[in-house]
């Protein structure tokens, strides 16, 4: 604002306080006019002389502190002068100060007195004090009521503007499309309606006001729920309640609604409604499930892949173990056989991760919990791990604590969580580099520290190291081989023993530790069965009937166990496999459970019908190895369970064991 502007406006506003203040003066004469005037004047009061009625009424529409007005001119006509008085505001009471005649009581002075309101009458002669003292008490009472008109302007001006800002705050919820914005009363009744209402619901606003909101836009399950009064209920009692969940729209179609209800209250506080504000989220909440649904696809197509992957594998593992039983002292063989042995181990591992990381996802993988001495642990995982780290010529070193630390838990499984982390090591070490495998207790805890001078890791991959198919892009390290789910398994399977694991690294070149804590448990350990000795002469006086209808299977798993001294059968469908049991009554049936036609477990039902098979032992082995197949095998008659490819020493001990 300019300096002259701002200038006008103030002086505009003390011209505004002067008329307001000023007392209108109509004596006789002008010169008693004058004279009351100057009196005035030098007590501070200031007046304006009119020079008849129709001027004093004049400057009296304008503004005046007080009028002090001679008796005598009263025979004129006040009408007008009255008519102003008349049409004062409220707040406005003008006051006149009515010079009279002593003993002016005449009918004509007292109704004029009337007629013009706040009328304070002084006698003549007048003294020149209470002329004075009577124009300040008039200016005094004149300047309350002009307090009183401020404080009714002051309140005008902010009602209007909480009007205002109603009208534009109801404007906008009304115009807002993307939210559906609406209060209810006590009874679930709509009060309100937005243009959102009709985009997400689907209500026009005459047909929604009224409506009992709380049966007509929930499902019929929530309903039955009785959800829409708990919401009320909480909204009632914490303020507010909200939820996503899937409402109804006024055709009957569902939606995806997110949504905030507020208690409402007035201004004392009482509870009047609840306002309700939803939006439409059925886009982003289809992605959402259709992300899951793909998630769960690819977990299921990876379950199906790794188990189907093993079926090729039993036969080529069955093969490689005849092999090597049979190669006797042929260099070349052996060499083969090892390189063929090393290959298959690593395919069998890598199926293995396979299979585990889909059951870990799918919530699917079992514990056998029980004590078990840490340092057996250790030993079984540097069993497993010493051949990749003699081969990636590197030198590990094992430091156990004296005391024993025991935990509860699965010692296969535990000794997987060490072996992966040793294995790791050695793929991800330069020849010539060290590998530390470190335990100790610490409180309640068994530390385990599996630290190495290798490659090392990034911060930025560190972050991330433990994610499902996450593999860092190292260049020729990538030629290790491994699908990236190695370390996904290491932390699901710590966690499910109630530990943690963590990985440290200074960063790329600098070496790699990883930590697992695990919860230490009071008791003693179970004592691990002996080595079972190999031998040619092994199954010699068993019977064995195999039956698989993957021919390679069945032939190499037979082959394999006539190696080692079995009178072996071989079947490859169901009926064959009744055939010959009833001819060839074998000691053992190893029967494959998925075969078209009778599949494995209708021959096992089948064989438990008859008396004379009664001492037959029955074993399954399938490439299903979970307590639910587990359990489908026991119920059929089976006695025992193996998961494909069996491993050769538990097959020799489970048939070395039967009598
Ligand atoms: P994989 O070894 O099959 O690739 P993992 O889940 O076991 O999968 O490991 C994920 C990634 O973490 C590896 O690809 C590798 O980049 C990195 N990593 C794991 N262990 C080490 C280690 N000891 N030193 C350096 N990098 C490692």
């Amino acid at each position: 604002m300019s300096t002259s502007r701002r200038n006008t406006l103030s002086d505009q506003a003390t011209m505004a306080h002067d008329i307001e203040q000023r007392i209108l003066v109509l004596a006789p004469t002008s010169k008693d006019s004058q004279f009351t005037c100057k009196t005035l004047g030098e007590n501070g009061i200031r007046c304006l002389v009119c020079e008849n009625l129709a001027s004093l009424t004049q400057e009296a529409e304008r503004g005046a502190g007080a009028v002090i007005l001679a008796e005598e001119l009263l025979r004129a006509s006040i009408t007008e002068l009255v008519d102003t008085i008349a049409r004062q505001p409220p707040w406005s009471d003008l006051p006149v100060i009515l010079i009279a005649h002593q003993g002016a009581d005449s009918p004509a002075t007292r109704s004029a007195a009337r007629r013009l309101g706040n009328v304070i009458l002084l006698e003549r002669p007048t003294r020149l004090t209470a002329l004075v003292n009577a124009a300040r008490n008039a200016l005094r009472a004149r300047e309350r009521q002009y307090q009183t008109r401020d404080l009714i302007v002051a309140r005008e001006l902010t009602a209007r503007a909480l009007q205002e800002s109603e009208a534009r705050f109801r404007t906008l919820v009304e115009q807002v499309k993307d939210y559906a914005i609406f209060m209810i009363d006590l009874d679930g009744r709509a009060t309100s309606w937005n243009e959102g209402v009709r985009k997400v619901l689907g209500f026009e606003e005459n047909e929604f006001l009224g409506v009992d909101v709380t049966e007509t836009i929930f499902t019929p399950q929530d309903l039955e729920q009785g959800i829409p009064q708990a919401e009320l209920q909480d909204a009632a009692i914490t303020g507010t309640a909200g939820n996503d969940r899937w409402m109804r729209r006024r055709d009957g179609s569902r939606f995806w609604a997110s949504g905030v209800t507020t208690a409402l209250r007035d201004s004392q506080g009482v509870h009047i409604g609840y306002t309700k504000v939803m939006r439409d989220l059925t886009p982003s909440k289809q992605a959402e499930e259709a992300l899951k649904q793909a998630d769960r696809r690819k977990d299921e197509f990876l379950a199906t892949l790794a188990h189907e992957l093993r079926n090729p594998l039993a036969p080529l593992q069955n093969s490689l173990n005849i092999l090597q039983l049979t190669a006797g002292e042929d260099a070349t063989a052996r060499h083969l056989c090892e390189t063929m042995e090393r290959q298959v181990t690593h395919l069998v591992r890598l199926v293995d991760d396979l299979l585990e990381v889909s059951r870990i996802t799918r919530g699917k993988i079992e514990l056998r919990k029980g004590m078990v001495e840490l340092a057996s642990i250790v030993r079984n995982a540097v069993e497993t791990s010493q051949p990749l780290i003699d081969a990636a010529g590197l030198q590990l070193s094992v430091a156990l604590p004296e005391e024993p630390l025991v935990l509860h838990g699965d010692p296969v499984r535990l000794a997987q969580i060490l072996s992966n982390l040793l294995n790791n090591a050695s793929k991800y070490t330069n020849p010539g580099g060290k590998i530390w495998l470190h335990a100790r207790r610490e409180g309640d805890q068994a530390l385990i520290s599996v630290r190495d001078t290798g490659i090392g890791i990034s911060p930025e991959a560190l972050a991330r190291i433990f994610d499902m198919f996450m593999q860092v892009d190292q260049g020729t390290h990538r030629s290790q081989g491994g699908l990236g789910i190695g370390l996904t398994l290491v932390r699901s399977l710590v966690e499910m023993h109630g530990g943690a694991v963590t990985a440290h690294s200074e960063g790329s070149g600098r070496g790699s530790e990883f930590i697992v804590s695990l919860p230490l448990a009071a008791g003693e350990p179970r004592s691990e069965s002996a080595p079972l000795e190999g031998g040619a002469s092994l199954l010699r006086s068993r019977r064995i009937l195999v039956v698989d209808d993957n021919i390679d299977s069945a032939n190499s798993l037979g082959m394999l166990l006539r190696v080692l001294g079995g009178d072996v059968r071989v079947a490859h469908d169901g009926r064959t496999a009744l055939q010959t049991i009833k001819d060839y009554s074998p000691n053992v049936v190893l029967l494959d459970l998925g075969m078209p036609g009778m599949d494995g477990l209708e021959v096992a039902r089948r064989v438990r019908k008859r008396p004379e098979f009664q001492d037959v032992t029955l074993v399954a082995l399938t490439g299903w190895g979970q307590e639910d197949d587990r359990r489908r095998s026991r119920e059929a008659g089976f006695d025992h369970h193996l998961v494909k490819p069996a491993d050769l020493a538990a097959l020799q001990s489970l048939l070395v064991g039967l009598d």
